[in-house]
């Protein structure tokens, strides 16, 4: 018998097989009780429990696993009843590997593309077939986060409920009340006209936020901010400018051409499991992988070398929020043994040396004078995406054609030298060290918890092993308060010995993977327009001060910088700086990838405002959501109309090919598609005097499809396959000559003139530093956010416990830091309701801490802790393990919220309107609020939503802020407020 004969479904063993049955008859069951079909209709799958034959009537159909964890694994789902009322997904198998005919000569070739599908793309028929699925509309009867208070309701009464909602704010914006609609409602989600279900560029509070109507309804609010790589995209403004393709990472296909790779707070082993493929070839054909992060990783363990020749361990730990210390001090190192590369700098970076008063070094020595830039002119274009359309000198600070040709300069004592040689002064002193560069290295290192050798080590390794692949990813430092400096720092540190252009070097950002890919849809994967008519701008708000915005009717910004920002950028007039302020009366939401409570910092401040009160209604009027499950977020909606999943439509995606999900089931149970969803409501807008025209012209979602595949370009190379292969195939991808991968950024480089202010990669930004107020003729900004790549020392972090501040509002000390890794089993907070895998992984033991803060405090392995901060208390099972650093307790990301019964003490910044005690501290004042312990263990209820660190700029693409890592915190046994 052949190998493949024995792998056949017939050969199935009676052991495996009666696992797999038992775990059907388990979900026909809960089917059977909660679904709208009874037993009948989903316990059919196995033909006969006696003979133990398999179904051969099951029919494979393509489709993908698009949460988004940065891959997007095909799958081939095997469906009883293919294409009836009565179809049910009844296995997957990844589809991501070459045929298994040709596995023995093409397995382990790089030519195709691999992906290796994770626990979470196997899971996934466990959460579209969840018990706990949302199945009918529902209307809350009792107080907002009450889930004993829904009411099944039938579509009709739901979404008259809705368009009456939408019909009385939107009545505001109408009579003229208010030049805008006061409704947070973003552009359409994945599920509307972009088919991509993952990876909308809007998160936190407007993650794939709100109905696709809203755009017709007039400006309405979007929340902004990317958690998962806002850092990243800010530091690319100020350096690159927005390249196409956000950053220009070189390829993973170069992995295999570096001479060194070091993985620096990113964790692709378990967050973009898949990239690990190529570090695998990598690490097989002998290049050293060395990891950094702040908590031992999967891709420490697994894909980590160490480089011996340089004395450098796999794995190197660093104290959260610290990265860039270490980045400063290697530049140092670099710098000062002149071991950078001259020539790549003076013809490719602006702001590393002065341009103007140029003084002395430390030792005496004259900076070398660069002659400044004229201003190229090029900036009226800059952070357009498309290089087309010609922003106003109200929207760009340089934009005027006046200051054409006329010279940028790096203010004095701006250059990233004169901040070095600064930094070695001012630690030789500080630390009573006479060597300047002992000095800064000694600081990094106490910092950090880095070895000094380590360090010295690093940046000789850095400077001279070769091509560099310095990978910076989307954990660790980048998603931390100081994480845009800690990325610009790691851009800054590539430029400096040219890694960003060599083929197996990096920009120091995110690595790329979409070469594979041959398809490009114009205007990005879009679904045919639905809607005709008028469509407005939104009013871009920085997602994590939603609350804030909610209290004060701005988001951080101050006053000037709101008004010009909401006037010009989002082209709303909101009567003059003093009168500049936003009010919401509504949230219309629609998040499936995640849950904005979760999602959000400062969890217990949005928990807050949603149930806060105002007379007989509540503060935020009308709260509503698209959802599949009941989510933290979605039990204080008034309102859940319930979507269908990803398998019961289909759509196209697209990572290293191009992917089409087939529609695999009919929307289960009462459930249907956003896009079904929306023109059901556009029809009752209609009929209250709002008109809105919004369908699919009769025709299906297939066929829509099919219409958006025939406007998608492919290489005139490659024959472009009709959409009836498509959806055979299920993936369109073209085979790569892996040695001929050009770095991204040596043709991005061209783009820099349109993108940077100075044609250059930037260690100083002019964009930044002109932003608010452009005057080059005095050299003089009002700048946002610290202008230059350097260390900036976060709101919290360890900083605060070496200077011993760290004492909060209160009283406590807080002597520990969190950190919060990507977890295998979720795709940010998607699958914590999966208990299968979750079980499996993370479940009870929810945090871990290192072995010797355990002891410190009397716990145990398994205990249950408190763990706390000013900002609330989360109480879940601990585990301990040395992996951790001392003093870091690590929280997974995206587990979910859960309100416990007993209650604590939080103190905020801000009156949310219903504080109990007030108290000021050093001169700011501080209101105490009774909040609820979150017993599930979301990393953000202790997460500050305090403004820092980001431009927090729509100029930028987003306002957002990112607070994630780092923290302070303390654990406990008892109960903080008992204690
Ligand atoms: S989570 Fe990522 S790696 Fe895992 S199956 Fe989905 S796309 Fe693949």
């Amino acid at each position: 018998m052949s190998l493949k004969d024995k792998l056949t479904e017939k050969q199935i063993t009676r052991r495996s097989f009666m696992k797999w049955a038992g775990a059907l008859s388990t979900t026909a069951a809960l089917f059977g009780c909660g679904g709208s079909g009874g037993p009948d209709e989903y316990g059919s799958v196995v033909t006969n429990q006696d003979s133990f034959e398999f179904d051969n009537e099951l029919t494979a159909v393509m489709g993908t696993h698009p949460h988004n964890c940065g891959g997007r694994c095909p799958f081939k789902f095997y469906v009883k009843d293919f294409g009836t009322p009565k179809a049910k997904i009844v296995k997957l198998t990844s589809a991501g590997d070459i045929p298994r005919e040709d596995s023995l000569d093409k397995d382990e070739s790089i030519e195709f593309v691999q992906t290796r599908a994770c626990v979470r793309g196997y899971a996934q028929i466990k959460r579209t077939y969840s018990p706990d699925r949302l199945k009918y509309p529902l209307v809350q009867t009792k107080e907002r986060g009450d889930v004993t208070g829904f009411k099944r309701v039938t579509w009709d009464e739901a979404l008259e409920r809705v368009a009456d909602m939408i019909s009385e704010v939107h009545s505001r914006y109408a009579t003229g009340e208010l030049p805008y609609v006061p409704m947070v409602a973003g552009p359409p989600n994945g599920l509307h006209n972009t088919m991509m279900f993952a990876g909308m560029p809007f998160m936190g509070f407007a993650e794939g936020a709100g109905s696709a109507l809203s755009q017709y309804l007039g400006p309405t609010i979007l929340p902004t901010g990317a958690p998962s790589f806002e850092n990243m995209l800010f530091a690319s403004v100020g350096s690159v400018g927005l390249l196409p393709g956000l950053a220009g990472g070189n390829s993973v296909y170069n992995y295999k051409h570096s001479d060194f790779i070091i993985q620096w707070g990113a964790d692709p082993a378990v967050k973009e499991p898949n990239k690990t493929f190529f570090l695998t070839k990598a690490k097989e054909a002998g290049v050293p992988i060395v990891t950094i992060d702040a908590q031992y990783t999967d891709t420490a363990s697994i894909l980590s070398t160490g480089f011996p020749e340089y004395d450098l361990p796999q794995f190197i730990q660093v104290r959260p929020q610290t990265d860039s210390a270490i980045a400063v001090a290697m530049a140092y190192i670099i710098y000062k043994n002149g071991w950078h590369n001259d020539d790549f700098i003076k013809t490719n970076c602006f702001g590393f040396y002065p341009t103007q008063d140029a003084g002395n070094d430390s030792a005496g020595n004259p900076f070398p004078f660069v002659e400044a830039p004229k201003h190229p002119g090029y900036v009226m274009h800059k952070l357009d995406f498309s290089f087309t359309k010609q922003l106003n000198n109200n929207q760009h600070p340089l934009a005027d054609a006046n200051l054409y040709n006329q010279e940028i300069h790096v203010p004095t004592g701006m250059s990233f030298v004169e901040y070095l040689d600064k930094l070695g002064v001012d630690k030789a002193v500080e630390l009573g060290i006479p060597d300047n560069q002992d000095a800064v290295v000694t600081w990094a290192s106490q910092l950090s918890g880095v070895e000094k050798t380590t360090i010295i080590n690093l940046a000789d390794a850095f400077a001279h092993a070769g091509d560099v692949f310095l990978e910076n990813g989307n954990n660790g430092g980048q998603k931390t308060n100081n994480g845009m400096h800690n990325v610009w720092m790691m851009i800054c540190l590539a430029a400096m010995c040219g890694h960003t252009i060599k083929k197996g070097g990096n920009l120091g950002v995110n690595s790329s993977d979409g070469e594979s890919n041959p398809v490009t849809f114009p205007g990005g994967i879009m679904y045919p327009q639905l809607g005709k008519g008028t469509t407005y701008p939104f009013i871009a708000v920085d997602a994590n001060k939603f609350v804030d915005l909610v209290i004060t009717g701005r988001d951080g910004r101050n006053k000037e910088q709101f008004y010009k920002d909401v006037k010009y950028v989002s082209e709303v007039d909101l009567g003059s700086p003093e009168t500049a302020k936003l009010e919401v009366d509504m949230v219309l939401g629609s998040y499936h990838i995640t849950n904005s409570f979760n999602t959000c910092p400062n969890t217990n401040k949005a928990v807050n405002i949603f149930t806060q009160k105002e007379g007989s209604h509540y503060k935020i009027k009308h709260y509503v959501m698209y959802e599949q499950f009941m989510t933290p977020t979605a039990a204080y909606a008034d309102v859940i109309l319930p979507a269908c999943s990803h398998h019961e439509k289909p759509f196209f995606t697209s990572g290293e090919a191009t992917y089409f999900q087939n529609k695999l089931v009919e929307p289960m149970y009462d459930t249907r598609s956003d896009v079904d969803i929306d023109i059901e409501l556009a029809k009752k807008l209609s009929a209250k005097g709002i008109p809105i025209s919004y369908g699919k012209d009769g025709k299906t979602d297939e066929e829509l499809c099919k219409e958006a595949w025939e406007t998608a370009e492919v290489p005139a190379d490659i024959e472009k396959p009709t959409f009836e292969k498509v959806k055979i195939t299920g993936k369109i991808q073209k085979e790569i000559d892996t040695d001929n991968i050009p770095n991204p950024m040596e043709v991005l480089m061209n783009y820099l003139p349109y993108t940077t202010e100075t044609g250059k990669i930037q260690f100083f930004s002019p964009f930044y530093y002109y932003r608010d107020k452009c005057d080059l003729s005095t050299q003089e900004g009002a700048y946002r956010i610290e202008p230059r790549a350097m260390y900036v020392e976060p709101y919290q972090g360890y900083d605060k416990i070496m200077k011993k501040e760290n004492t909060g509002v209160k009283g406590i000390e807080y002597t520990m830091q969190f950190t919060t890794k990507h977890a295998r089993n979720r795709a940010h907070t998607v699958y914590d309701n999966v208990s299968v895998i979750r079980d499996k992984f993370d479940y009870p033991k929810r945090a871990i801490m290192n072995p010797s803060d355990a002891y410190k405090r009397g716990i145990k392995d398994g205990d249950e802790v408190y763990i706390f901060n000013d900002w609330g208390c989360i109480k879940v099972g601990v585990g301990i393990s040395p992996t951790i650093n001392e003093g870091v307790v690590s929280l997974p990301h995206g587990v979910w919220y859960r309100k416990g019964s007993e209650t604590y003490e939080a103190w905020y910044d801000i009156d949310l309107g219903n504080s109990v005690e007030t108290k000021t501290v050093e001169t700011v004042d501080y209101y105490k609020h009774i909040v609820h312990v979150d017993i599930g263990g979301c990393e953000n209820t202790l997460t500050h939503d305090k403004d820092f660190g980001s431009p927090k700029d729509p100029l930028c693409g987003q306002v957002g802020d990112n607070h994630f890592n780092g923290n302070l915190c303390e654990v406990s046994k008892v109960h903080p407020d008992r204690r």
